[in-house]
């Protein structure tokens, strides 16, 4: 059984990434998070994207509001980041309090700055296979596959979770590899069924060890995207101990997916300041 680290996938796309930024120089390229309210997941994941970037030589813009800042009031920050040309990348970080519309918050965010691939604008794009900005943990699914040297055309690959984030774009990019997609999601009936058929299985549902050994094929390449706590550890979709006996190659969480996801919107920044 082959252990799929990220940090290996994540090392190679950096070095890459790596040269091409120098060759621009340092706090020029920007990414700039939208923070809104006391989240305390979104709070660290901007601090870590914040020491990211910079140690990559990025400049970092951390706008932030209160708890109780109304919908216009984030909108207008995000117009002002939309609008200044030093800043090529936003990132609006969820979940925003209530009283703002995320959904329309999003739409409005600039396509071209949408690193992370959330605006309906982007989604139409990747889904007619038209370019645009894809989210970044799904084009980390592709990149472990990809560094592993797992062959995805002709494969089945089954993933579980539909989400426009995570299971939907992969789904898509699986497919335009020319694999057999399956997508499987809350109301699937016998879900175990399906997995077992899957040469891959994308595991992106957010339910701890949902994955047992008997729902996978033997051989099968299994990526688990799930972040979850379970008795103060972290944990994965997958019951890691248990599928490792049946599958040839696993992500372990923490180690596997999320580690490439960073660096993943390392270089969307990058894309987005030459478009
Ligand atoms: P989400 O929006 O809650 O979507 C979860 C999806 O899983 C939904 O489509 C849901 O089906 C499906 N699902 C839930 N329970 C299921 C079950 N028992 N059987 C089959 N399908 C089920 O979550 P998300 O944003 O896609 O995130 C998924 C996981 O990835 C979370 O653990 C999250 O923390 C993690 N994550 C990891 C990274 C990374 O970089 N590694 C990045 C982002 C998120 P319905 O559509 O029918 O409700």
């Amino acid at each position: 059984m082959i252990e799929l680290r990220g940090k290996a996938v994540a090392d190679a796309h950096k070095a890459r990434l790596q040269e091409k930024v120098a060759a621009i120089g340092s706090d020029v390229i920007t990414m700039a998070v939208l923070l809104v309210g006391n989240d305390h997941g979104a709070m660290m994941y901007a601090d870590f994207m914040e020491k990211t970037a910079k140690n990559f030589g990025y400049r970092f813009v951390r706008t932030q509001l209160s708890e109780t800042a109304t919908h216009d009031e984030v909108y207008a920050a995000l117009m002002e980041l939309n609008d200044d040309d030093s800043i090529h990348g936003i990132l609006p970080l969820m979940p925003m309090p209530e009283q703002v519309d995320t959904e329309k918050l999003i739409d409005a965010l600039n396509p071209k700055k949408d690193i992370d691939g959330l605006t309906t604008y982007n989604i139409g794009l990747v889904t007619a296979s038209k370019g645009g900005f894809a989210p970044c943990t799904a084009k980390a699914c592709m990149a472990i596959l990809d560094y592993y040297d797992i062959p995805v055309e002709g494969k089945h690959v089954v993933v579980v979770g539909r989400s426009q984030v995570i299971g939907k774009p992969v789904a898509l990019m699986a497919l335009e590899r020319n694999a057999t997609v399956s997508i499987c999601h809350s109301r699937t009936a016998d879900l175990a069924h399906h997995v077992r058929q899957g040469d891959i299985v994308i595991a992106a549902a957010g339910r701890a060890h949902m994955i047992t050994a008997d729902m996978v094929k033997a051989g099968a390449v299994v990526i688990d995207v799930g972040i979850n706590e379970l008795d103060g550890k972290t944990v994965g979709d997958v019951d890691y101990e248990a599928v490792s006996q049946v599958a040839s190659a696993i992500t372990p969480v923490p180690g596997g997916v999320g580690s490439v996801t960073t660096t993943m919107m390392l270089a969307a920044v990058y894309e987005a300041y030459h478009a």
